[in-house]
């Protein structure tokens, strides 16, 4: 890193400037550190700029009596092999977690009950299972069977969940089982939230299908896969965390990338110079400046926004995809991790835990039973059960204006409500995610594709991270892919890979 001038102050790169990187990655969550490991192998200096004191962004572990368990992203989708390859590249593979449980609830109508087996993403593909569960009135199954007599729809355009998915099966499958589950990924609102973006696979299913519970039963595996006998065999997982947390993984692709990794360097400011670009990193009173022939901005759209528009002045497309980042909003929420003695449930624990529809009022949206649905964690300490609530979804923030212990009360006072718990928990942590996660809204793919087509027409400029393409790790990995590629062929065809190299 340099002590010195701003770029129009000199030329950009003098030969006393020792701090150069050839790809500066601004972010260090798991996008960003990512990025920095598949380009470990390109012979490149790589530098990571972390503004916090600690890497990992929504990635974080903390302890609650005495488990080590996730206080932010806690399972990571198995069927997508970004995630699960990037562990196995780094040989972690053997710290895979299997789940204990797979069943899951939807608090609501009076109590917990089982969420239907045959559903995409909330959308049943099966409505007697559906009747059966009684998460919907006889009223909403009744509206929600004439999905099958209907005409197909001709979306005009991207529209809405609610629009999309209220039309074909009515409001009730909507609230009761769409949003709860849809609320657990984007802590959003189905009436804002983008149907194609948010359920591409479906989305894409529906063109298929006139029904929409057809088009969910065709991306559903057959009912029960069997065997050679014809036993019933369990799919394979869906999820999976690591051994000591999924927040142990940006420190070991950290480790892995043998890039320069720095935390507490908020980078200010991105300028563009006569060769590349230059970043103002840490306090106004102290900035260093950090030239770069490359840069991946692995940071959230508010802040991607920020440093984009401050560039605009002398790269106009950059000002562009500002102005399409500046489109997507962020909800907040906490996590509320709280420990009970093992006997304090009234009935045992069963299943992973449940989610709680937006419509039924209650501070908490999804509750995991963290020790269930991770037998390992178990082991740190047999005598506790730990529960993991999840608060706050868009609009909500007057509960999260709530202090701490007020925060853990409130928790445990659904959870009581809920599945009946006797006493006080042992220990508790609340984790604030402040603008948590990015927002979906309808039009989300062709502001991405905006985004996209201008940072394309900025040079050596890349964008990755949660605000794009998904926001669970393996789609965040992912565009991490295609940063790390799109920054390697602008460097070869510079030709700056042969003056950068380590
Ligand atoms: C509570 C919660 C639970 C979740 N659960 C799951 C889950 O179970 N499974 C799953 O797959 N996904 C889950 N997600 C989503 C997933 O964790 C995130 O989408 C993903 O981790 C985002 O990674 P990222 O690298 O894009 O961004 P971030 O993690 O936000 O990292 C960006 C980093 O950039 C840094 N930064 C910002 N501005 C600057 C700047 N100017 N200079 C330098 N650094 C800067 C930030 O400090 C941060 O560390 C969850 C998210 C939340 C909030």
């Amino acid at each position: 890193m340099t002590q010195g001038p701003p770029p129009g102050a000199s030329s950009g790169r003098g030969a006393e400037q020792t701090g150069r990187t050839a790809v500066a990655i601004i972010g260090g969550g798991v996008a960003g550190l990512s990025a920095a490991f598949l380009l470990r192998d390109a012979g490149l200096t790589v530098t990571v700029l972390e503004g916090s004191p600690r890497l990992g962004g929504k990635l974080a572990v903390s302890e609650v009596a005495g488990v080590s368990v996730d206080a932010g992203a806690e399972a990571l989708l198995a069927r997508r092999p970004e995630g699960t390859g990037i562990i196995a590249d780094l040989g972690l593979a053997g710290e895979l977690e299997v789940p204990g449980t797979t069943s899951a609830g939807i608090w609501t109508r009076g109590r917990v009950r089982p969420l239907p087996r045959r559903q995409f993403m909330g959308v049943p593909a099966d409505f007697d299972e559906l009747a059966a569960s009684g998460i919907v009135s006889p009223r909403g199954v009744a509206r929600a069977r004439q999905d099958r007599s209907r005409p197909a729809s001709e979306p005009g355009g991207d529209e809405s969940v609610t629009t999309r998915v209220g039309g074909r099966l009515g409001i009730e499958v909507v609230d009761r089982l769409v949003e709860p589950l849809l609320g657990g990924v984007y802590a959003g609102r189905c009436e804002d939230l983008s149907f194609e973006a948010t359920l591409p696979a479906l989305a894409k299913a529906a063109h298929q299908h006139a029904s929409l519970a057809d088009a969910a039963a065709s991306l559903l595996p057959p009912p029960a896969d069997r065997d050679a006998d014809g036993a019933a065999q369990p799919a394979s997982p869906v999820f999976t965390t690591l051994t000591g947390g999924l927040g142990g993984l940006p420190a070991a692709l950290a480790a892995a990338s043998g890039a320069v990794v720095r935390t507490s360097a908020m980078v200010r400011e991105l300028t563009r110079t006569v060769v590349g670009w230059r970043l103002t990193v840490g306090s106004a009173d102290a900035p260093e400046w950090l030239d770069a022939d490359a840069v991946i901005i692995a940071v959230p759209a508010t802040p991607a926004g920020r440093l984009l528009a401050g560039a605009a002045g002398r790269v106009p497309a950059t000002g562009q995809a500002a102005a399409a980042l500046g489109e997507i909003t962020y909800a907040s929420m906490a996590i509320v991790t709280l420990a009970f003695p093992v006997h304090a449930f009234a009935e045992p624990l069963t299943g992973s835990g449940f989610l709680v529809p937006a419509v039924d009022g209650r501070a908490v949206k999804a509750v995991t039973f963290s020790t269930m649905k991770w037998p390992h964690l178990r082991r740190e300490n047999p005598a506790v059960q730990v529960v993991r609530c999840s608060v706050g979804r868009l609009g909500e923030d007057a509960v999260l204006q709530r202090d701490d212990a007020d925060l853990a009360a409130l928790a445990a006072a659904d959870l009581s409500a809920a599945i009946g718990v006797r006493g006080s928990p042992v220990d508790a942590r609340v984790t604030r995610w402040g603008g948590g996660l990015p927002q979906y809204s309808v039009g989300h793919l062709h502001r991405v594709a905006r985004i996209r087509a201008a940072i394309a027409a900025a040079p050596g400029l890349a964008i990755c991270g949660a605000a794009y393409d998904g926001v669970g790790i393996p789609a965040c990995i992912a565009t991490a892919r295609l940063a790390a590629d799109q920054v390697l062929g602008y460097l070869g065809s510079q030709g700056v890979s042969a003056r950068a190299r380590r």
